[in-house]
């Protein structure tokens, strides 16, 4: 038998606003030194633009947090922060949690999944093999999918293309176009790798279970680098998630735990990154 919310909820020990915010500007921060990198070092640009993806998918999943008002204890330093992260996506708080509510709510009805509507064209409920699943990266209609509400639908839209076209100005008047060019790889190829590997790897194969605990799965990386590098707002337990949405991301690997001890059933599925890899191979 899977644990009482209510125990779990018990687990909860969200980060403090000073630690919230850091969080917050550490992905920016992280890249800046790779665009720095980048324009004195421009054979480091392939591995650095990969890395930058990686630390925008951080900056989404911390909206996710803020979006279930897990982000932090002060609710709102959490309503401030995830208007700042939503804002810097090109979307608003309300829009982002519309959208991923109805991702909870109709978890494996691809047509009403707002989050998921996006991959009906990429068989997100079948099981697909590693080299097919590669090589949806390179379809263009991947990319469309995943593409950023560039423009000037709302204001905060607006300020936001603004703001993106007046730094690449920026960076073409100082000679960095070397940083320039990996602001827009970034942004346009290597954030969608990153954002349909990682949604791979939380339903691919199994969006479309009988019932919704089979709909998800843990991706759980044992190593603290690497999970800092894929999971650094500790999203690799996403069955733990979606069971329950409104445990913050500290509580995740103790809500893990205690699921583990009381339900055979959940102890029997796979739930480390390798695992998940390797049934991939038998595909
Ligand atoms: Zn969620």
């Amino acid at each position: 038998m899977k644990p009482s919310p209510t125990e779990l909820y018990r687990l909860q020990n969200k980060h403090r606003s000073s630690m919230a915010v850091l969080h917050a500007l550490s992905p920016w921060l992280w890249m800046a030194l790779s665009m720095a990198l980048i324009q004195r070092l421009p054979w480091l640009l392939p591995p650095l633009c990969l890395f930058m993806g990686t630390r925008l998918r951080h900056v989404s999943n911390l909206l996710h947090w803020a979006s279930h008002g897990a982000l932090c204890r002060n609710r709102r330093t959490n309503r401030h922060l995830g208007e700042w992260l939503a804002w810097s996506l090109f979307t608003t708080l309300d829009e982002y949690r519309r959208d991923h509510l109805s991702h909870h709510a109709h978890l494996g009805h691809l047509a009403q999944d707002r989050d998921f509507i996006k991959l009906a064209a990429f068989d997100i409920t079948a099981v697909r093999s590693r080299a097919s699943r590669l090589a949806d990266l390179l379809n263009w209609r991947l990319l469309w999918a995943y593409r950023l509400p560039w423009g000037f639908g709302s204001r905060r839209q607006a300020q936001a293309t603004v703001l993106h076209g007046l730094l690449l100005l920026t960076l073409l008047a100082f000679n960095w176009a070397w940083a320039a060019l990996a602001w827009v790889l970034t942004w346009g190829v290597t954030r969608v790798w990153v954002s349909y590997l990682t949604d791979l790897l939380d339903h691919a194969g199994i969006y479309g279970a009988p019932t919704r605990p089979e709909r998800s799965r843990n991706c759980i990386v044992a190593s603290a680098w690497l999970r800092a590098l894929l999971f650094p707002a500790q999203d690799c337990y996403h069955q733990v998630h979606h069971e329950y949405p409104a445990l913050g991301p500290q509580a995740q690997a103790l809500a893990h735990q205690a699921w583990l001890e009381t339900d055979p059933a959940y102890r029997a599925r796979p739930h480390s990154l390798g695992q998940w890899w390797h049934l991939l191979d038998k595909a």
